[in-house]
């Protein structure tokens, strides 16, 4: 008899877990707090190693399906310098969370996975067989710059790269092309420690700043008010997998700053790393800790010096006392985003 594994967050990570799972016949239950589907706060940009995952599950085909656009260009933004359009090192997949996991969902049901959506478990309890894959931690530290991110979709927004980045004083704001002719406008913005209001008075920001050549491109958009979502206290330190007593993937083991683009790669892979110690354990070759383990030392052997660079990346650009100098040098020079883009893959 296969022993069961119970997976908390049915995210991105949580449901290509299940499904690399129910692949090999591993019995899998998953604990959703929300429903499908649903938006989310996020680029919808997928770019990385995970997107290898995704095909070997099987699910390219479904998420083409369901409207994936590939993007295959870049263009940097500052807040009135435009760089050239460049090419992606390789392509990236753009798809609605709306889509993605709905669509991830259903096919881990039609896998005879059992999924129970609107059911909040208590993470914290998580044990043997238990895998944590409940999305990102609250930011703790007080010391940490505070990051909330705002999200929405939008139609008639000419874009002039498949990806167009805008950098400004106080963060960026992400546009890409998704399904059925739609724009993701997706920003991540510091939090001004003197302004109490709610981040969803920060929406100015996602809309750009009075003259930047983010308002010009958005001047004509119509938004899909339905969408527009928020998420606040987001911590971005990286942590490593070994110093967690729990399994966990995706953002639940270590955010990766989003002006990456990687998170949802992270996600990906960090479930394709977790299957095979769990399917062990399903099938009595190893014990738990023995799981846990190997587990933890792939993820940060496999995430360590991105993480790193990510760290410095995000802060180079986004900071407010390089941020001028670098995000100049972004949009003028080449070679310098291809390592930024290299090095965080
Ligand atoms: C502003 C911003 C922009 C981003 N842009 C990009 C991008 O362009 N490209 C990219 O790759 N990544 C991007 N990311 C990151 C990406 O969204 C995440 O890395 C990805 O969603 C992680 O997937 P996950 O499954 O780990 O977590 P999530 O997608 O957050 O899923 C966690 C799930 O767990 C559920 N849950 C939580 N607690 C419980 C509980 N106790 N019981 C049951 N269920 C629970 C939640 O409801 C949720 O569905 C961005 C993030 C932000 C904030």
């Amino acid at each position: 008899m296969a022993k069961p594994i119970t997976i908390v967050g049915g995210g991105l990570a949580g449901l290509a877990l299940g499904i690399g799972l129910r692949r090999q016949g591993v019995p899998v239950t998953i604990y959703e707090a929300g429903h499908y589907p649903r938006h989310r706060v996020c680029g919808e940009f997928v770019s990385g190693r995970g997107q290898q995952f995704l095909e070997r599950l099987g699910l390219g085909q479904l998420l083409a399906a369901a409207g994936a656009v590939p993007a295959r260009t870049v263009a940097f933004f500052s807040t009135n310098q435009a760089s050239p359009v460049r090419s992606l090192p390789f392509p990236a997949l753009c798809l609605s969370r709306w889509q993605m996991d709905a669509r991830l969902a259903e096919a881990f049901r039609s896998l005879g996975g059992e999924l129970h959506e609107g059911r909040r478990a208590n993470a914290s309890a998580a044990g043997e067989g238990w895998v944590r894959a409940n999305g990102r931690r609250l930011a703790s530290d007080s010391a940490e710059p505070r990051w909330f991110g705002l999200k929405i979709h939008a139609r008639n927004v000419p874009l002039g790269a498949d990806l167009e980045m805008h950098v400004s004083s106080r963060g960026y704001v992400g546009l890409c092309r998704v399904e059925h002719g739609e724009v993701n406008v997706c920003g991540l913005f510091r939090r001004d420690p003197a302004d109490a209001s709610a981040p969803t008075a920060g929406r100015q920001l996602l809309l750009g700043l009075p003259g930047s050549l983010l308002q010009q491109r958005l001047s004509g958009a119509e938004f899909d008010e339905a969408s527009f979502c928020a998420v606040a206290g987001l911590s971005l330190a990286p942590v490593r997998a070994a110093v967690r007593p729990e399994v966990c993937v995706g953002d639940a083991l270590t955010m990766i700053p989003p002006v990456t683009g990687n998170g949802m790669s992270l996600a990906f892979e960090s479930a394709q790393i977790a299957a095979p110690p769990l399917i062990d354990f399903s099938t009595g070759k190893i014990s738990w800790p023995h799981a846990r383990q190997a587990i933890a030392r792939q993820c940060d052997e496999t995430f360590a010096a991105r993480l790193f660079w990510a760290k410095w990346f995000q802060r180079a650009l986004l900071s407010p006392s390089f941020q001028n100098i670098f995000a100049r040098l972004v949009v003028r020079s080449d070679r310098l985003w291809r390592m930024a883009f290299e090095f965080t893959r």
